[in-house]
């Protein structure tokens, strides 16, 4: 049985996870260059390393300014929408598919004492 909070989630996502994939879809081919699912992957890639390399700055003490991490996730988050979009990649489908795979899994981890 889902959980409430999980109902919500899909809910939300299915009210917009779509429509903010579609509209990506059309910006990326009217005004950029058409690039391949490998571009894409790539630049996902790329992205989450400058990501986790300001992490792992942070974590060695030096200071980052917040709206690095900020500018950083906003390019991940781009990234995989046009990965998702080059691929054929239904990100609403998959996004809850694999929540609901999680959440199974994390009711049969609590049953037996278990966290997830
Ligand atoms: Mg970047």
């Amino acid at each position: 049985m889902k959980t409430n909070n999980l109902e919500q989630l899909e809910l939300s996502i299915k009210a917009s996870l779509s429509k903010i994939q579609n509209e990506f879809e059309y910006y990326q081919k009217n005004f950029f260059m058409e690039r391949s699912p490998e571009f894409f992957c790539l630049e996902l890639n790329g992205e989450a390393g400058e990501l986790a390399n300001l992490e792992k700055k942070q974590w060695k003490g030096r200071d980052i300014e917040p709206e690095r991490f900020s500018d950083e996730a906003a390019d991940v988050f781009i990234a995989l929408i046009n990965y998702s979009n080059a691929r054929g990649v239904d990100l609403e489908s998959a996004v809850i598919n694999k929540l609901n795979k999680i959440e199974n899994i994390r009711q049969e981890r609590a049953e037996n004492g278990l966290t997830y």
